[in-house]
C-alpha cells in the first residue's frame, strides 16, 4: 500500500541521514589527534610553464591515511575540520611541514615557488599573517617563494576582514592566488574585490574537446587576468590540445594531469629540470604575457 511505501521510503531516507551523520562524527572524532599520530601527509603538484613545460611551482595538497578509513579526501576532511574547529592545527601543519620542504629545495639549489592552500577560517585569525611570516623566518624561506591560495568561498566571511588578512600576507611578501576561479557564482565582483597576484583557472571552464582551435572562454579568462596585470595558472589541464589552446592565448601556467598528478616530495623532485606534458605545438598568438 501507499502507506508502507512511504514508510519505506522515510525508512530509508532516515538510514542514509543516519549514515551520513555517523560518518562526519567518525571522521571528526579521527581528525582530532590525526596530526600527532601521524597520519596526514602532504604531496606536491607540479606547476609547469606553459611554453616550455618546466616546474615553475609546486601546490602542496594535503593527504589523510587512516589506519580504519583508509584515505579519506580533503574534499571531505577540510569541511569537517573547518566545522569541528580543527583546521587551525591542520593548516599549521602544512604550512610548516611545506615551508620546510621548500627551504630543503632552495637549499638544493632549485628556483621554484611553492602554493598552499588556506581555508577563510583560517585567515579569520587576526594573526594569520604573522604565523606564516613566522614559519617561514624558521625555515629561512623568502617570503615571494611563498603563494597562500584561497577560494570563492571566502565570500562566506567578512569580505572587508578577508582583505585586510591578505593585504598584510602581501605586505610581508607572501603572494596570493585566486583559486577556482570561475567555478562559482561571485568570481567577478571577488576579482575586483580581493587583493590578488595569481588567478587560478578552473578546470570547469576548460572545455574538455582538444578538437577545437581556439576556446572563447579560455582566452577571455586569461585576458582578464593579463588586464589585471595577475600571472595565470589554468588548472585541470589533461590533454595536449588543451594545453596548446592555451598557450595560443598566452596563459603562463598550467598544472594537471598532463603535467603529473600530486607526488610525495621525493618523486615530485625528479621533475625538476625536466620537460613535462611535452611542447605546445602551435605558436603564441599573444604578445606581452605577465
Ligand atoms: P584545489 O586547491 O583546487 O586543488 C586542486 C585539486 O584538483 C586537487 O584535488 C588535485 O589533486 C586535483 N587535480 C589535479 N590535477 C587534476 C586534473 O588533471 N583533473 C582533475 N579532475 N583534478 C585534478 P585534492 O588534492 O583532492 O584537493 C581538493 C581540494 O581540497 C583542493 O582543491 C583544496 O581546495 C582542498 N585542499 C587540499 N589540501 C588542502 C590544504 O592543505 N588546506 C586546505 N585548506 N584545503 C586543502
Ligand atoms: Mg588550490
Ligand atoms: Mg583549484
Ligand atoms: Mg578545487
Amino acid at each position: 500500500s501507499a502507506k508502507v511505501r512511504g514508510k519505506n521510503r522515510y525508512e530509508s531516507y532516515d538510514a542514509t541521514y543516519d549514515e551520513l551523520v555517523s560518518r562526519r562524527s567518525d571522521l571528526e572524532q579521527e581528525l582530532r589527534g590525526a596530526v600527532e599520530r601521524g597520519e596526514l601527509m602532504l604531496v606536491y603538484q607540479p606547476i609547469a610553464t606553459v611554453a616550455e613545460g618546466y616546474v615553475a611551482g609546486v601546490e602542496a595538497l594535503l593527504r589523510w591515511h587512516h589506519p580504519r578509513l583508509g584515505s579519506v579526501s580533503p574534499a571531505e576532511f577540510i569541511p569537517v575540520a573547518e566545522e569541528a574547529g580543527l583546521i587551525h592545527e591542520l593548516g599549521t601543519f602544512v604550512v610548516h611541514e611545506a615551508c620546510h620542504q621548500l627551504s630543503r629545495w632552495i637549499a638544493d639549489g632549485h628556483d621554484l615557488w611553492l602554493s598552499i592552500n588556506a581555508s577563510v577560517r583560517e585567515l579569520h585569525t587576526p594573526e594569520y599573517a604573522h604565523r606564516v611570516v613566522e614559519v617561514l623566518r624558521t625555515h629561512r624561506v623568502p617570503a615571494e617563494k611563498l603563494v597562500i591560495e584561497v577560494t570563492e568561498h571566502a565570500m562566506a566571511l567578512d569580505v572587508d576582514q578577508l582583505k585586510d588578512r591578505l593585504s598584510a600576507l602581501r605586505e610581508a611578501g607572501v603572494k596570493v592566488a585566486l583559486d577556482d576561479f570561475g567555478s562559482g557564482y561571485s568570481s567577478l565582483n571577488l576579482l575586483r574585490t580581493l587583493p590578488v597576484d595569481i588567478l587560478k583557472i578552473d578546470h570547469a571552464l576548460l572545455d574538455a574537446e582538444d578538437t577545437r582551435s581556439t576556446d572563447p572562454l579560455a582566452d577571455i579568462v586569461v585576458e582578464l587576468g593579463k588586464r589585471l596585470q595577475l600571472d595565470v595558472i589554468a588548472e585541470g589541464v589533461v590533454t595536449p590540445g588543451q594545453r596548446d589552446l592555451l598557450h595560443g592565448c598566452g596563459c603562463r601556467y598550467a598544472q594537471g594531469e598532463l603535467f603529473g598528478w600530486p607526488l610525495p616530495a621525493e618523486r615530485v623532485e625528479a621533475l625538476f629540470g625536466e620537460q613535462i606534458g611535452g611542447s605546445p605545438r602551435i605558436p603564441a598568438q599573444s604578445v606581452g604575457s605577465v
